[in-house]
């Protein structure tokens, strides 16, 4: 019987379409610390580098398109006869791009957050220190991201999806960021089968029942098929 399923993705979905990530050698990311770009102290010392930094990652992601991974994610998420649901912790809106819905634990590059007062807004294109919140005015906006050290977004939400899921596939994800890398023991307990799909065995592979190696472009799409040939 075909329950709910739960996929995790993370940056090896998205590095086929070119975006790269913090653990790149030559990209955006190896021109900073992440420590100078992705945490609050960051921010706190220097919010126009932070912003410069973020208009770039946005711009890239608004001129990337979806692979043949995001399409098949999305026509899972149609063609499954029960819940699909995608936590990513991509800040592209590539699944989205694809047609799919998804659950952005580490936020959005297109969203801007008042550091004042909470409101969240679509970010333009450039964003600067000196911008006021268009709720409260303060000059306080910061790109809508979840950076080092802070909370990831939704997670009593993702806690409710794992405990009733009866399939949990990470793809793309080393798995060593927390909290994400609990979320394939919290699976198993609840008695999911669990499947990691990534280009090399990872550092929590163990505690998967399942592996695909390969591209992802390659491997979730052939994983899909046959997910939806057995659900008939
Ligand atoms: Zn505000």
């Amino acid at each position: 019987m075909a329950g709910k399923i739960v996929v995790l993705t993370g940056a090896g979905l998205s590095a086929e379409s070119g975006l790269g990530t913090f653990r790149d050698e030559d990209g955006l990311w190896a021109q900073h610390r992440i420590e100078d770009v992705a945490t609050p102290q960051g921010f706190a010392r220097d919010p126009g580098l932070v912003h410069d930094f973020y208009n770039s990652r946005r711009q890239q992601a608004s001129g990337a398109q979806p692979n043949a991974a995001h399409a098949a994610l999305a026509r899972l998420q149609q063609d499954w006869p029960a819940d699909v649901v995608i936590v990513t912790q991509n800040v592209d809106g590539l699944h989205e791009k694809a047609g799919a819905r998804a659950i952005h634990m580490h936020g959005r590059l297109d969203g801007a957050l008042c550091h004042a007062c909470g409101a969240r807004w679509p970010a333009p294109a450039r964003m600067a220190p000196q911008d006021p919140c268009p709720d409260c005015r303060s000059p306080a906006t910061r790109p809508d991201v979840v950076w080092f050290g802070e909370m990831p977004y939704h997670m009593d939400e993702i806690a409710l999806h794992l405990q009733a899921c009866t399939l949990f596939a990470a793809i793309g994800t080393s798995g060593q960021v927390y909290p994400a890398a609990g979320f394939v023991q919290e699976a198993a307990y609840a008695g999911a089968e669990t499947v990691e799909l990534n280009l090399n065995a990872t550092d929590i592979s163990a505690a998967f029942d399942h592996h695909l190696i390969g591209p992802a472009t390659r491997i979730v799409p052939a994983w899909v098929d046959r997910l939806l040939a057995a659900a008939g």
